[in-house]
Protein backbone atom coordinates (compact mmCIF):
# COMPACT_ATOMS: atom_id res chain seq x y z
CA UNK A 1 0.00 0.00 0.00
CA UNK A 2 1.31 3.41 -1.14
CA UNK A 3 0.79 5.82 1.78
CA UNK A 4 0.85 9.50 1.15
CA UNK A 5 3.65 12.23 2.96
CA UNK A 6 0.49 13.05 5.41
CA UNK A 7 -0.37 10.01 6.07
CA UNK A 8 3.51 9.29 7.33
CA UNK A 9 3.66 12.15 8.95
CA UNK A 10 0.26 11.09 11.18
CA UNK A 11 1.78 8.40 11.86
CA UNK A 12 5.09 9.78 12.88
CA UNK A 13 3.43 11.85 15.17
CA UNK A 14 1.67 9.07 16.60
CA UNK A 15 4.42 6.77 17.12
CA UNK A 16 7.43 8.30 17.55
CA UNK A 17 8.47 10.10 20.29
CA UNK A 18 10.97 12.30 19.24
CA UNK A 19 14.52 13.21 20.52
CA UNK A 20 13.99 16.59 23.03
CA UNK A 21 10.39 16.91 21.93
CA UNK A 22 7.35 16.14 23.97
CA UNK A 23 3.71 15.22 22.71
CA UNK A 24 3.14 16.45 19.65
CA UNK A 25 1.47 19.61 19.27
CA UNK A 26 1.24 19.52 15.58
CA UNK A 27 4.84 21.11 14.67
CA UNK A 28 5.96 20.48 11.24
CA UNK A 29 9.39 17.36 11.14
CA UNK A 30 11.03 16.41 8.35
CA UNK A 31 10.81 12.70 7.93
CA UNK A 32 14.05 11.88 5.61
CA UNK A 33 14.44 9.27 3.13
CA UNK A 34 17.20 8.97 1.11
CA UNK A 35 20.83 10.57 1.65
CA UNK A 36 23.50 11.15 -1.00
CA UNK A 37 27.01 12.44 -0.55
CA UNK A 38 26.07 15.52 1.83
CA UNK A 39 22.15 15.65 0.73
CA UNK A 40 19.34 14.01 1.80
CA UNK A 41 15.60 13.77 0.25
CA UNK A 42 12.73 13.41 2.87
CA UNK A 43 9.05 11.71 2.08
CA UNK A 44 7.81 14.91 -0.24
CA UNK A 45 10.87 14.65 -2.43
CA UNK A 46 12.70 17.85 -1.10
CA UNK A 47 16.26 18.11 -1.12
CA UNK A 48 18.37 19.66 1.88
CA UNK A 49 22.51 19.94 2.37
CA UNK A 50 22.64 18.44 5.30
CA UNK A 51 24.75 21.25 7.22
CA UNK A 52 25.29 19.10 10.39
CA UNK A 53 25.84 15.51 9.02
CA UNK A 54 22.64 14.44 10.63
CA UNK A 55 23.65 15.04 14.62
CA UNK A 56 27.67 15.66 13.81
CA UNK A 57 28.20 11.82 12.66
CA UNK A 58 27.75 11.42 8.94
CA UNK A 59 31.88 12.38 8.54
CA UNK A 60 31.91 10.52 5.38
CA UNK A 61 28.58 11.48 3.84
CA UNK A 62 25.87 9.55 2.24
CA UNK A 63 25.93 6.61 -0.11
CA UNK A 64 28.70 4.72 0.80
CA UNK A 65 27.62 1.38 -0.26
CA UNK A 66 31.25 0.15 0.59
CA UNK A 67 29.51 0.92 4.61
CA UNK A 68 26.60 -1.23 4.17
CA UNK A 69 28.72 -4.24 2.41
CA UNK A 70 31.47 -4.21 5.08
CA UNK A 71 28.50 -4.66 7.33
CA UNK A 72 27.15 -7.12 4.94
CA UNK A 73 29.99 -9.29 4.65
CA UNK A 74 30.64 -9.15 8.73
CA UNK A 75 26.89 -10.15 8.91
CA UNK A 76 26.80 -12.57 6.64
CA UNK A 77 30.42 -14.62 7.79
CA UNK A 78 29.62 -13.93 12.06
CA UNK A 79 26.80 -11.95 13.02
CA UNK A 80 27.35 -11.72 16.70
CA UNK A 81 29.98 -12.75 19.22
CA UNK A 82 30.13 -10.93 22.90
CA UNK A 83 33.15 -9.12 24.03
CA UNK A 84 33.19 -11.52 27.07
CA UNK A 85 35.19 -13.54 24.26
CA UNK A 86 36.80 -12.01 21.23
CA UNK A 87 36.13 -11.26 17.67
CA UNK A 88 38.47 -10.34 14.96
CA UNK A 89 36.85 -7.27 14.01
CA UNK A 90 37.19 -5.90 17.54
CA UNK A 91 40.81 -6.92 17.55
CA UNK A 92 41.55 -4.94 14.22
CA UNK A 93 39.31 -1.80 15.09
CA UNK A 94 41.83 -1.55 18.43
CA UNK A 95 44.81 -1.67 16.35
CA UNK A 96 43.78 0.97 13.67
CA UNK A 97 42.61 3.07 16.17
CA UNK A 98 45.88 3.31 17.64
CA UNK A 99 47.13 4.31 14.58
CA UNK A 100 44.97 6.77 14.44
CA UNK A 101 46.09 7.95 17.63
CA UNK A 102 49.48 7.44 17.53
CA UNK A 103 49.51 5.52 20.90
CA UNK A 104 48.91 2.49 22.59
CA UNK A 105 45.60 2.44 23.91
CA UNK A 106 43.04 -0.49 24.53
CA UNK A 107 39.59 -0.40 24.17
CA UNK A 108 36.56 -0.80 25.65
CA UNK A 109 33.66 -0.90 23.08
CA UNK A 110 30.04 0.17 23.59
CA UNK A 111 27.15 1.77 21.83
CA UNK A 112 27.09 5.35 22.13
CA UNK A 113 29.00 8.49 23.54
CA UNK A 114 27.25 8.52 26.72
CA UNK A 115 28.05 4.91 27.23
CA UNK A 116 31.69 5.70 26.45
CA UNK A 117 31.66 8.27 28.61
CA UNK A 118 30.05 6.48 31.90
CA UNK A 119 32.47 3.96 31.07
CA UNK A 120 35.31 6.58 31.83
CA UNK A 121 33.84 7.49 34.87
CA UNK A 122 34.34 3.79 36.37
CA UNK A 123 37.54 2.38 34.73
CA UNK A 124 38.84 6.75 36.09
CA UNK A 125 37.52 5.29 39.94
CA UNK A 126 38.39 2.20 40.14
CA UNK A 127 41.82 2.63 38.56
CA UNK A 128 42.49 5.71 41.50
CA UNK A 129 41.03 2.58 43.89
CA UNK A 130 43.41 -0.17 42.29
CA UNK A 131 46.18 2.68 42.50
CA UNK A 132 45.94 3.42 46.18
CA UNK A 133 43.66 6.66 46.01
CA UNK A 134 40.38 5.54 47.43
CA UNK A 135 39.51 8.69 47.56
CA UNK A 136 39.84 9.99 44.48
CA UNK A 137 36.15 9.76 43.33
CA UNK A 138 34.98 13.45 41.51
CA UNK A 139 35.22 14.87 38.15
CA UNK A 140 35.60 17.86 36.97
CA UNK A 141 33.95 19.59 33.43
CA UNK A 142 33.01 22.52 32.34
CA UNK A 143 29.42 24.62 31.97
CA UNK A 144 28.18 24.47 28.71
CA UNK A 145 29.93 21.00 27.84
CA UNK A 146 27.57 18.31 26.83
CA UNK A 147 28.56 14.56 27.70
CA UNK A 148 25.61 12.75 27.12
CA UNK A 149 22.16 11.77 28.61
CA UNK A 150 23.19 8.89 31.01
CA UNK A 151 23.17 10.06 34.44
CA UNK A 152 26.57 10.00 34.72
CA UNK A 153 27.45 11.47 31.25
CA UNK A 154 24.13 14.00 32.14
CA UNK A 155 25.95 14.66 35.47
CA UNK A 156 29.15 16.10 33.96
CA UNK A 157 27.14 18.18 31.08
CA UNK A 158 27.43 21.51 31.95
CA UNK A 159 23.91 22.85 30.87
CA UNK A 160 21.29 23.14 33.73
CA UNK A 161 18.32 23.27 31.47
CA UNK A 162 18.69 19.35 30.47
CA UNK A 163 19.15 18.56 34.14
CA UNK A 164 15.74 19.86 35.45
CA UNK A 165 13.79 17.34 36.42
CA UNK A 166 15.83 14.75 36.17
CA UNK A 167 17.60 15.72 38.94
CA UNK A 168 19.23 14.46 41.20
CA UNK A 169 22.09 12.88 39.20
CA UNK A 170 25.29 11.31 39.89
CA UNK A 171 27.05 13.02 42.70
CA UNK A 172 30.98 14.14 42.43
CA UNK A 173 30.55 16.31 39.23
CA UNK A 174 32.18 19.96 39.47
CA UNK A 175 32.27 22.02 36.88
CA UNK A 176 34.33 25.51 35.85
CA UNK A 177 33.66 28.15 33.28
CA UNK A 178 34.63 27.55 29.69
CA UNK A 179 36.93 29.40 28.09
CA UNK A 180 34.87 31.63 25.89
CA UNK A 181 37.26 33.84 23.58
CA UNK A 182 34.57 35.69 21.78
CA UNK A 183 33.82 37.19 25.65
CA UNK A 184 37.74 37.15 26.47
CA UNK A 185 38.22 40.37 28.91
CA UNK A 186 39.80 42.71 26.89
CA UNK A 187 42.62 42.75 28.90
CA UNK A 188 43.97 39.59 28.96
CA UNK A 189 45.21 38.30 25.33
CA UNK A 190 44.61 34.74 24.24
CA UNK A 191 47.46 33.09 26.06
CA UNK A 192 47.04 34.95 29.16
CA UNK A 193 43.26 33.82 28.94
CA UNK A 194 43.93 30.17 28.24
CA UNK A 195 45.58 30.34 31.00
CA UNK A 196 43.49 31.78 33.16
CA UNK A 197 40.60 29.31 32.08
CA UNK A 198 43.18 26.46 32.72
CA UNK A 199 43.44 28.02 36.13
CA UNK A 200 39.67 27.99 36.89
CA UNK A 201 40.24 23.93 36.83
CA UNK A 202 43.51 23.80 39.02
CA UNK A 203 41.37 26.60 42.00
CA UNK A 204 38.79 23.82 41.84
CA UNK A 205 40.89 21.10 42.23
CA UNK A 206 42.83 22.58 44.85
CA UNK A 207 39.36 23.80 46.44
CA UNK A 208 38.13 20.09 46.45
CA UNK A 209 41.54 18.75 48.00
CA UNK A 210 43.37 17.32 44.67
CA UNK A 211 43.35 13.62 46.49
CA UNK A 212 39.37 13.73 46.03
CA UNK A 213 39.35 14.60 42.20
CA UNK A 214 39.72 11.68 39.69
CA UNK A 215 39.63 13.19 36.18
CA UNK A 216 38.84 15.91 34.30
CA UNK A 217 36.88 15.21 31.18
CA UNK A 218 36.65 18.27 28.55
CA UNK A 219 35.83 17.98 24.46
CA UNK A 220 38.72 19.90 22.62
CA UNK A 221 36.11 22.10 21.35
CA UNK A 222 33.27 22.67 22.91
CA UNK A 223 30.39 21.76 20.06
CA UNK A 224 27.05 21.61 21.19
CA UNK A 225 27.47 24.12 24.08
CA UNK A 226 28.40 26.78 21.53
CA UNK A 227 31.88 25.92 19.26
CA UNK A 228 33.88 27.40 22.03
CA UNK A 229 36.85 27.48 20.55
CA UNK A 230 39.77 27.65 23.68
CA UNK A 231 43.55 29.54 22.55
CA UNK A 232 45.99 26.89 21.87
CA UNK A 233 47.72 26.93 25.04
CA UNK A 234 44.16 25.85 27.33
CA UNK A 235 44.32 21.99 26.58
CA UNK A 236 48.31 21.94 27.00
CA UNK A 237 47.71 24.06 30.69
CA UNK A 238 45.28 21.46 31.25
CA UNK A 239 47.16 18.69 31.10
CA UNK A 240 49.95 20.02 32.86
CA UNK A 241 47.89 20.85 35.92
CA UNK A 242 46.14 17.38 35.79
CA UNK A 243 49.79 15.96 36.17
CA UNK A 244 51.06 17.94 38.76
CA UNK A 245 47.85 16.72 40.93
CA UNK A 246 47.82 13.12 39.80
CA UNK A 247 44.01 13.30 38.12
CA UNK A 248 43.40 12.05 34.84
CA UNK A 249 42.29 13.32 31.63
CA UNK A 250 39.18 12.47 29.95
CA UNK A 251 39.15 13.96 26.00
CA UNK A 252 35.79 13.53 24.77
CA UNK A 253 35.98 12.82 21.38
CA UNK A 254 32.44 12.11 20.16
CA UNK A 255 32.33 15.17 18.01
CA UNK A 256 35.88 16.39 17.71
CA UNK A 257 37.37 13.06 16.47
CA UNK A 258 37.29 11.43 12.94
CA UNK A 259 38.62 14.74 11.53
CA UNK A 260 35.51 16.93 12.67
CA UNK A 261 38.28 19.79 13.44
CA UNK A 262 40.80 19.03 11.01
CA UNK A 263 42.93 15.93 12.54
CA UNK A 264 42.39 12.66 13.16
CA UNK A 265 41.19 13.49 16.86
CA UNK A 266 40.46 16.78 18.01
CA UNK A 267 43.27 16.55 20.95
CA UNK A 268 46.00 16.51 17.85
CA UNK A 269 45.18 19.93 17.10
CA UNK A 270 46.86 21.26 20.36
CA UNK A 271 49.31 18.58 21.03
CA UNK A 272 48.55 16.80 24.11
CA UNK A 273 48.29 12.79 25.12
CA UNK A 274 44.96 12.12 27.29
CA UNK A 275 44.51 9.57 29.62
CA UNK A 276 41.51 8.71 27.97
CA UNK A 277 39.86 8.99 25.15
CA UNK A 278 35.98 8.75 24.32
CA UNK A 279 34.62 8.26 20.90
CA UNK A 280 31.49 7.73 19.18
CA UNK A 281 29.55 9.13 15.88
CA UNK A 282 31.67 9.70 13.40
CA UNK A 283 33.92 6.42 14.34
CA UNK A 284 31.25 4.75 11.97
CA UNK A 285 29.74 8.04 10.19
CA UNK A 286 27.02 6.86 11.83
CA UNK A 287 26.24 3.77 9.54
CA UNK A 288 25.81 1.19 12.60
CA UNK A 289 26.40 2.31 16.44
CA UNK A 290 29.39 1.71 17.67
CA UNK A 291 31.63 3.99 20.40
CA UNK A 292 34.92 3.32 22.79
CA UNK A 293 36.61 4.05 24.98
CA UNK A 294 39.92 4.00 24.65
CA UNK A 295 42.28 3.61 28.04
CA UNK A 296 46.16 4.14 27.88
CA UNK A 297 48.78 1.12 28.85
CA UNK A 298 49.36 2.75 32.49
CA UNK A 299 45.74 2.49 33.38
CA UNK A 300 44.65 -0.69 31.38
CA UNK A 301 47.80 -2.48 33.89
CA UNK A 302 46.14 -1.26 36.87
CA UNK A 303 43.32 -3.59 36.30
CA UNK A 304 45.62 -6.65 35.79
CA UNK A 305 45.16 -7.71 39.43
CA UNK A 306 43.21 -11.21 39.60
CA UNK A 307 41.02 -10.59 42.97
CA UNK A 308 37.17 -10.78 42.53
CA UNK A 309 36.87 -6.90 42.61
CA UNK A 310 40.04 -5.93 40.30
CA UNK A 311 38.12 -6.51 36.86
CA UNK A 312 36.37 -4.04 35.00
CA UNK A 313 33.08 -5.13 35.79
CA UNK A 314 31.14 -4.03 32.96
CA UNK A 315 29.88 -5.52 30.15
CA UNK A 316 27.32 -4.64 27.25
CA UNK A 317 25.71 -7.08 24.92
CA UNK A 318 26.04 -4.96 21.55
CA UNK A 319 29.75 -3.03 22.41
CA UNK A 320 31.48 -3.80 19.97
CA UNK A 321 29.38 -5.43 17.69
CA UNK A 322 31.10 -7.45 15.06
CA UNK A 323 29.22 -5.52 11.88
CA UNK A 324 29.81 -1.86 13.50
CA UNK A 325 33.84 -2.48 14.23
CA UNK A 326 33.70 -3.74 10.38
CA UNK A 327 32.18 -0.72 9.25
CA UNK A 328 34.04 1.46 11.77
CA UNK A 329 37.38 -0.05 9.95
CA UNK A 330 36.30 0.41 6.08
CA UNK A 331 34.83 4.00 7.31
CA UNK A 332 38.67 4.90 8.65
CA UNK A 333 40.12 3.75 5.32
CA UNK A 334 37.63 5.75 3.56
CA UNK A 335 38.23 8.68 5.64
CA UNK A 336 42.75 7.99 4.67
CA UNK A 337 41.99 7.21 0.97
CA UNK A 338 39.88 10.72 0.84
CA UNK A 339 42.33 12.52 3.24
CA UNK A 340 38.99 14.06 4.56
CA UNK A 341 40.81 15.18 8.07
CA UNK A 342 43.16 17.15 5.73
CA UNK A 343 39.96 18.07 3.71
CA UNK A 344 38.02 19.22 6.73
CA UNK A 345 41.14 21.25 7.86
CA UNK A 346 41.50 22.96 4.01
CA UNK A 347 37.53 23.25 3.74
CA UNK A 348 36.81 24.63 6.83
CA UNK A 349 39.64 27.18 6.07
CA UNK A 350 37.63 27.81 3.21
CA UNK A 351 34.24 28.35 4.63
CA UNK A 352 35.52 30.50 7.45
CA UNK A 353 37.06 32.98 4.95
CA UNK A 354 33.80 33.06 2.78
CA UNK A 355 31.36 33.88 5.79
CA UNK A 356 34.05 36.41 7.33
CA UNK A 357 31.34 39.07 5.59
CA UNK A 358 28.67 37.54 7.52
CA UNK A 359 30.38 39.66 10.64
CA UNK A 360 29.15 42.96 8.83
CA UNK A 361 25.79 42.33 10.01
CA UNK A 362 24.46 43.89 13.51
CA UNK A 363 23.17 40.75 14.70
CA UNK A 364 26.12 38.82 14.02
CA UNK A 365 28.48 38.77 16.89
CA UNK A 366 31.31 36.13 15.44
CA UNK A 367 32.02 33.32 12.94
CA UNK A 368 34.22 30.93 14.36
CA UNK A 369 35.22 27.62 13.85
CA UNK A 370 37.87 24.93 12.98
CA UNK A 371 38.07 22.29 10.57
CA UNK A 372 34.18 21.63 9.03
CA UNK A 373 33.06 22.79 12.37
CA UNK A 374 31.32 26.31 12.77
CA UNK A 375 29.74 28.40 14.79
CA UNK A 376 27.63 31.77 13.90
CA UNK A 377 27.30 33.83 17.21
CA UNK A 378 24.12 35.96 17.19
CA UNK A 379 23.53 38.73 19.28
CA UNK A 380 20.96 41.78 19.94
CA UNK A 381 24.06 44.53 20.41
CA UNK A 382 27.40 44.48 19.22
CA UNK A 383 28.06 46.18 21.65
CA UNK A 384 27.83 44.30 24.79
CA UNK A 385 27.39 41.02 23.42
CA UNK A 386 24.24 40.39 24.39
CA UNK A 387 23.06 37.33 22.90
CA UNK A 388 19.95 37.34 20.36
CA UNK A 389 16.75 36.23 21.27
CA UNK A 390 15.63 32.46 20.81
CA UNK A 391 12.92 33.86 17.89
CA UNK A 392 15.80 35.21 16.00
CA UNK A 393 17.99 32.41 15.91
CA UNK A 394 15.13 29.99 15.41
CA UNK A 395 13.83 32.22 12.31
CA UNK A 396 17.68 32.22 10.76
CA UNK A 397 17.69 28.19 11.15
CA UNK A 398 14.21 27.70 9.41
CA UNK A 399 14.95 30.33 7.06
CA UNK A 400 18.30 28.49 5.90
CA UNK A 401 15.85 24.97 5.74
CA UNK A 402 13.27 26.85 3.88
CA UNK A 403 16.00 27.26 1.26
CA UNK A 404 17.24 23.92 1.44
CA UNK A 405 19.90 23.93 3.47
CA UNK A 406 19.99 21.86 7.36
CA UNK A 407 21.85 24.14 10.25
CA UNK A 408 21.83 23.44 13.61
CA UNK A 409 21.68 25.51 16.85
CA UNK A 410 23.48 25.35 19.92
CA UNK A 411 21.47 23.25 22.84
CA UNK A 412 20.06 24.34 26.29
CA UNK A 413 22.98 25.96 27.44
CA UNK A 414 22.31 28.51 30.07
CA UNK A 415 19.60 30.86 29.93
CA UNK A 416 20.15 33.37 27.14
CA UNK A 417 22.65 31.86 25.64
CA UNK A 418 20.87 29.32 22.91
CA UNK A 419 22.39 31.77 20.05
CA UNK A 420 24.56 30.26 18.17
CA UNK A 421 24.03 28.83 14.89
CA UNK A 422 26.17 25.26 14.31
CA UNK A 423 27.39 23.63 11.16
CA UNK A 424 29.14 20.28 10.54
CA UNK A 425 28.91 19.41 7.29
CA UNK A 426 29.70 15.81 5.87
CA UNK A 427 33.99 15.96 5.71
CA UNK A 428 33.15 15.07 1.84
CA UNK A 429 31.15 17.62 0.87
CA UNK A 430 31.79 19.10 -2.91
CA UNK A 431 33.37 22.67 -3.61
CA UNK A 432 30.15 23.42 -5.06
CA UNK A 433 28.44 22.11 -1.73
CA UNK A 434 30.26 24.40 0.30
CA UNK A 435 29.51 27.50 -1.98
CA UNK A 436 25.78 26.60 -1.59
CA UNK A 437 26.01 26.24 1.84
CA UNK A 438 28.37 29.82 1.94
CA UNK A 439 25.36 31.28 -0.58
CA UNK A 440 22.52 30.11 1.67
CA UNK A 441 23.89 31.52 4.88
CA UNK A 442 24.30 35.03 3.70
CA UNK A 443 20.86 35.51 1.76
CA UNK A 444 19.10 33.57 4.94
CA UNK A 445 20.99 36.12 6.75
CA UNK A 446 19.83 39.29 4.52
CA UNK A 447 15.67 38.28 5.94
CA UNK A 448 16.35 38.87 9.53
CA UNK A 449 15.98 42.44 10.89
CA UNK A 450 18.99 44.76 11.05
CA UNK A 451 18.20 45.65 14.58
CA UNK A 452 17.54 44.53 17.46
CA UNK A 453 14.30 43.12 18.51
N1 LIG B 1 29.75 13.68 24.07
C1 LIG B 1 29.56 14.64 23.17
C2 LIG B 1 30.58 15.71 23.03
C3 LIG B 1 28.41 14.67 22.37
O1 LIG B 1 28.21 15.65 21.52
C4 LIG B 1 27.47 13.62 22.52
C5 LIG B 1 26.25 13.59 21.70
O2 LIG B 1 25.92 14.50 20.97
C6 LIG B 1 27.71 12.65 23.49
C7 LIG B 1 28.87 12.68 24.23
C8 LIG B 1 26.73 11.56 23.70
O3 LIG B 1 26.68 10.71 22.62
P1 LIG B 1 25.41 9.78 22.34
O4 LIG B 1 24.30 10.68 21.86
O5 LIG B 1 25.87 8.83 21.30
O6 LIG B 1 25.09 9.13 23.63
Amino acid sequence: MIQSAREWLEKDRRYVWHAMSGYPSGASTLVIEQGDGAWITDIEGNRYLDGMSGLWCVNVGYGREELARAAYEQLVKMPFYPLTRGHLPAIELGEKLNEWLAGEYAFFYSNSGSEANEIAFKVARQFHQQNGEPERWKFVSRYRAYHGQTMGALAATGQAQRKYRYEPLAPGFLHVPPPDSYRRPDELDPEAYGRECARDIERLIQWELPETVAAVILEPIITGGGILIPPDNYLPAVKEICERYGVLLIVDEVICGFGRIGTRFGHQSYGIEPDIVTMAKGITSAYSPLSATAVSQRIYEAFAGSGEYERLRHVNTFGGHPASCAVAIRNMQIMEDEELPERSAELGERLLKDLSELGEHPQVGDVRGKGLLVGIELVSEKQSKRPASPQTVAAFVSGCQKRGLIVGKNGDTAAGYNNVVTLAPPLSLTEGDLEFIGETLKRSLEDLPESAE
